[in-house]
């Protein structure tokens, strides 16, 4: 039997025997995406919503042609969410950065699989390099290092799943043999993944203790205190402690020296959540905001947040690397061991995993520490501009003074009765992006309509905020 001319030219042919074509087809692909990305600003940062229906989607029988497919990306660009766009504000989904860009369609191109060393020799040894040197960014001490993973659930899933199996010697991961219920404590503002990860640890998400905010939304610590004796006195097994350095609503930070002396008085775990504020380690000026979280027995951080590295790309560190091996590690039969380059497949939740290690390197190198230095602080000078902007209109009221580069604020006009606030939240945000083109978020927090911004794009600029608070200015003025 032989293959079709025409399937064989779906792929690269390692013979030279169709560079042309293929060239080709890129080139015409690349044009798209630029001609798209760097007109961003002029289409809408959020497209109305298009119902495809079938046959859209349906998978075709016989194959089509290259022209066919990239008619299709002109579709595809058009209805996607557009966080190109500077006025784009309203998700921690940053632009990526060029060679974040080149980095995974390089990963793509070269496939290797980060799941052993013999798959991927150069690329393992990378990501080992690369979390080690976060590991030391974030103050851990020299037995640390962590891995790559797809996505911050999977990170803080990792870290709680180490965290069980050493606090209540599980090793196995069997809990069926405690005598006392497990539980995970955290924040009432932690992130969702907490709960997802109580289900997946067979703990059940009643089991995720919340603990009181104070008025700055920061982890109540003498309610923390409070929980944790009494859950002890109850007969039920705090095993963690999950810290937050940056919420996802109102980007704050818990007080994570206070959490972590805390955490060792009752030997428990304690993971720190810098999923989004992790990045600060790059500015010289607001690191000092992360203080304590070099007490973390594990870390979890999200390049593909603020560092603007393209999804997915996050990482999970340990105090102690050997001790999360040695908890975690399952031998694949079929990989040879290797004893200075653990296959990264025995020690990740994922096995086969792509390597998302090559765009962060790329784009570390390509930017530099400084580089980054200067985006995040940049991020930082806008929002204080922002939130000044904000102070001065007593209509407007932030949830909690912002520490990261997010605001969560709303709208409460004396005019108005309070049952009416959420009501009017929701009317500006959709005025905004109606008239304006600014995409805000719309989160509930506190039982309560809030707008939020993210200020993420190195093309949002201190015009932006002038023109942005000109139509807020309107809109409460349209409707007193
Ligand atoms: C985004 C986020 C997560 C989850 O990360 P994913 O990559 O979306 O799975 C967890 N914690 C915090 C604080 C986050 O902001």
């Amino acid at each position: 039997m032989q293959l079709n001319k025409e399937i064989l030219e779906k792929f690269i042919s390692p013979d030279n025997s169709n560079r042309e074509s293929v060239q080709e087809t890129i080139s015409k692909l690349t044009s798209q995406i630029l001609d798209f990305l760097t007109d961003a600003s002029n289409y809408s940062p959020y497209p109305a919503f298009t119902r495809f229906t079938d046959p859209y989607f349906t998978i075709p029988d016989l194959p089509k042609k290259d022209v066919q497919l990239t008619e299709s990306v002109k579709e595809i660009l058009a209805h996607s969410m557009n966080a190109a766009n500077p006025k784009y504000i309203g998700h921690m989904d940053s632009i990526p950065t060029l060679w974040s860009i080149l980095g995974d369609y390089l990963a793509s191109a070269i496939n290797n699989n980060l799941l052993s060393l013999e798959m991927s020799p150069f690329l393992t040894q990378l990501e080992y390099s690369i979390t080690k040197q976060f590991s030391t960014l974030f103050g851990l001490p020299d037995a640390s290092g962590g891995i790559l993973l797809s996505g911050g659930t999977l990170s803080n899933l990792q870290a709680l799943i180490v965290a069980r199996n050493e606090v209540l010697h599980t090793p196995n991961g069997n809990c069926f043999s405690l005598q006392k219920e497990p539980v995970i404590i955290a924040s009432e503002h932690a992130h969702a993944s907490i709960q997802k990860i109580a289900m997946l640890l067979g703990i059940g998400r009643e089991n995720v203790v919340k603990v009181k905010t104070t008025q700055d939304a920061k982890m109540d610590i003498a309610d923390l205190e409070y929980q944790v004796t009494n859950l002890l006195a109850s007969g039920k097994q705090p095993f963690a402690i999950v810290a937050t350095a940056g919420t996802t609503v109102s980007g704050t930070i818990d007080s994570l020296l206070d959490i972590s002396a805390l955490a060792k008085k009752y030997s428990l775990w304690v993971h720190i959540d810098a999923i989004y504020g992790g990045a600060l380690i790059f500015s010289q000026k607001y690191t000092h905001l992360l203080a304590g979280i070099e007490h973390a027995d594990s870390i979890s951080f999200n390049p593909q947040k603020w560092l603007f590295v393209a999804k997915t790309c996050s990482m999970v560190l340990f105090r102690d690397f050997q001790n999360m091996v040695k908890s975690f590690q399952v031998a694949a039969p079929y990989m040879k061991a290797q004893p200075e380059f653990i296959n990264l497949g025995e020690i990740s939740i994922q096995g086969t995993k792509k390597a998302e290690v090559l765009k962060l390197w790329l784009s570390l190198t390509s930017i530099g520490k400084q580089g980054y230095e200067q985006l995040i602080d940049y991020n930082l000078h806008l929002t204080k501009i922002f939130t000044e902007e904000l102070s001065k209109r007593t209509y407007l009221k932030v949830s909690s003074q912002p520490e990261l580069n997010i605001v969560c604020f709303r709208g409460e006009p004396e005019y108005i009765g309070d049952h009416a606030y959420d009501q009017w939240n929701e009317q500006l945000q959709g005025y905004l992006l109606k008239n304006a083109g600014y995409f805000i978020s719309l989160p509930t927090y506190k039982n309560n309509v809030w707008l939020r911004v993210v200020l993420l794009n190195p093309f949002f600029k201190k015009e932006h905020i002038n023109v942005l608070f000109e139509h807020i200015d309107a809109f409460e003025k349209t409707y007193r």
